[in-house]
């Protein structure tokens, strides 16, 4: 027998990791630069590191609790948020398949941005949704608009945004937010997917949940709190939504570790701060040193126009330094590069402008 036809749901390809890419190339992975999946080159924050340890030793033969209280009020406290209003989630990949759950009847669509995050197309379709698309690089500029949104909607249930935008790194305003959340049925979700959140100097979107009902932000512990490991994150989710929570999660998804690590972190503004202050050094660093054009970025990489994409990825690769080939994403002509540490990510750069 077969499962079900997914024909129609691309698999996740996540980019490769750097044992498997050491292995194939014959290298030594100490001596290989991963830049290629927005990683925190810092790694994880000491204060979580030990908290795990803590909880480790403690014995993890007992379930965790079902609703993490102590995180939720923390991060409702963060964000000026009852504590029912925060789903904690395996990661924000967690939180944006909770809400195709919580949303979505079969049938019904999700528009996506075009290039964007593969996720939010592939959970729609688990959930037996239709995809539809709405084209960022329209004018080449990757605008963030609520024109570029409404000239695709047509009355979707979930509509996602991103800001920082991956792989662009270009930002929504709050402006263009508003007006999107205004124009839009009052029975469509827009999700704003903040994963990137901590390395923009815009103010969150989890600040407009007061005003409207039809919003949900999602945020995550695997970029500026290096915890991607572990699979931590969380949607901010309207007041009137109090009880969906329990009714979506899959019993203990958010594991016990995860959850005191992310407690933890949250204490951590040492890590976080260094961490976002060398990816901000690091993309001015790859707009003013690359010989190739960058696209302004507001995440922990930058896009860049390189014109052969594989060929780059792939010289890069073979010397040692890991970006992603963005291909994927429909923009054959550009390479993404995460921002390493300074060392990394001068590296990067010399590497990459001996190959271009
Ligand atoms: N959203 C975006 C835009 C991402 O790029 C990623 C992962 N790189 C995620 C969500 C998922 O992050 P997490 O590790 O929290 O699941």
């Amino acid at each position: 027998m077969q499962p079900r036809d997914l024909s129609a749901t691309s698999p996740y390809v996540p980019g490769r990791g750097i044992e498997e890419v050491a292995r194939d190339l014959g290298l030594d992975p100490d001596e290989l630069i991963k830049l290629s999946s927005n990683e925190n080159p810092h790694g994880t924050s000491p204060k979580a590191v030990d908290a795990v340890t803590t909880r480790a030793n403690e014995g993890l033969h007992v379930y965790p609790k079902a609703a993490h209280t102590d995180l939720t009020e923390k991060l409702a406290d963060k964000w000026d948020l009852s504590a029912n209003q925060i789903w904690v989630t395996p990661g924000a990949d967690g939180a944006i398949d909770y809400l195709s759950r919580a949303m979505l009847e079969p049938g019904d669509s999700v528009l996506v941005p075009s290039p964007g995050f593969s996720y939010y197309s592939m959970s729609a379709r688990h959930h037996h949704g239709e995809v539809a698309e709405y084209d960022l690089s329209k004018d080449g500029a990757f605008q963030q608009t609520a024109d570029i949104v409404l000239d695709a909607y047509d009355g979707e249930r979930i509509v996602h945004l991103t800001s920082p935008h991956n792989p662009t790194g270009t930002e929504w305003s709050r402006e263009e937010i508003t007006t999107l959340l205004n124009a839009v049925d009052d029975q469509t979700l827009v999700v704003v997917d903040e994963a990137y959140g901590e390395y923009s100097d815009r103010p969150s979107s989890i600040g407009l949940l007061s005003e409207f009902e039809n919003l949900a932000v999602l945020r995550t512990f695997s970029k500026a709190y290096g915890l991607a490991g572990l699979r931590i994150g969380y949607a901010a989710v309207p007041e009137a939504w109090a009880d969906a929570y329990a009714r979506v999660n899959t019993p203990f998804a958010a594991n016990e570790l995860a959850y005191r690590a992310g407690l933890a972190a949250l204490d951590d503004d040492d890590h976080v701060d260094h961490s976002v202050e060398t990816a901000k050094w690091a993309r001015e660093y790859m707009y003013e040193n690359l010989d190739a054009p960058t696209f302004e970025s507001a995440g922990n990489f930058v896009l860049v126009d390189v014109g052969d994409a594989s060929r780059v990825a792939e010289r890069s690769q073979e010397e040692g330094v890991i970006i992603r080939d963005c291909s994927s994403f429909g923009l054959p002509g550009c390479v993404r590069i995460s921002c390493g540490t300074r060392e990394e990510t001068k590296t990067a750069v010399e590497t990459i402008n001996g190959i271009l």
